[in-house]
């Protein structure tokens, strides 16, 4: 397979209500598993940069429909995804030993690093994984989106879309029992299809610049090193 293969640079997209374990906040344990698998990848050599949603704190849209201003709302929303990036950081370093940069696209020099990203394309080549926060610094983006861009900036061969389900179905597998996984599918089917891989400007921006992503599931240990290593698990979404 010309798409799948092991893979050198990767970037790997966590939901944050996973962070959460189903909570609003931090849930320890879920974060330390999380950071176990990225170490594992990692200490392997292969370059990892990751961006983490914030949906275990808020999310600029709902808070809106209740009153909020969009924009101000949204900017809680970017300074949640930093919470949890600093939460993946102190358990890559402590736990694993991981050297790791969190880069955030609102500057706050005295938690991370701003979004440079010759510097974190450095990081990368020294074997350090480079988390991205705050998504990218503007209101009415999604960090699936953040993630597409990244992505795309620092080279990385491939998006990993880390989800609570094995991957991409031609429908809802929660409503109909009998659906089917894609094992591959183009970016062209999953739009005329109207399967939901990431939010719409995530999408386009990887259809656009022929980004491949694979779409797999984060709860089944082990499931990153496979994605990575180029082995025949989730969706692979390719041109
Ligand atoms: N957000 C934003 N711009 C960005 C990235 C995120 O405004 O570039 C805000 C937005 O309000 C979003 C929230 O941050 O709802 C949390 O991100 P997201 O919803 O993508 O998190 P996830 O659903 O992946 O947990």
């Amino acid at each position: 397979d010309p798409v799948r293969r092991p893979f050198r640079r990767v970037m790997l997209k966590l939901g944050g209500e996973m962070f959460g374990g189903g909570q609003v906040g931090v849930d320890p344990a879920v974060v330390k598993e999380v950071a176990r698998q990225i170490a594992e990848v990692a200490a392997d050599g292969v370059q990892i940069g990751v961006v983490i949603g914030g949906g275990n704190f808020f999310r600029g849209a709902q808070l809106s429909e209740e009153g909020m201003d969009r924009s101000r709302s949204d900017y809680m929303g970017m300074l949640g995804t930093v919470m949890n990036c600093l939460a993946l950081q102190d358990f890559l370093e402590r736990e694993h030993g991981i050297d790791t940069r969190v880069q955030t696209a609102i500057t706050m020099g005295q938690v991370a690093e701003p979004y440079i990203p010759r510097r974190a394309i450095r990081h990368l080549e020294k074997g350090r994984v480079v988390i991205f926060g705050a998504g990218v610094g503007m209101p009415f983006f999604s960090t699936d989106t953040t993630a597409a861009q990244r992505a795309l900036e620092i080279h990385a061969e491939v998006v990993l879309m880390a989800k609570a389900v094995d991957g991409v179905y031609d429908r809802d597998p929660r409503v109909f029992p009998d659906a089917t996984m894609f094992a591959e599918i183009t970016h062209r089917e999953v739009l005329e299809r109207g399967l939901q891989v990431a939010d719409a400007t995530a999408f386009s921006l990887c259809m656009d610049n022929s980004m491949p992503i694979i779409v797999f599931n984060l709860l089944r240990d082990g499931n990153i090193a496979r994605a990575v290593a180029g082995e025949d698990i989730g969706t692979l979404v390719h041109t």
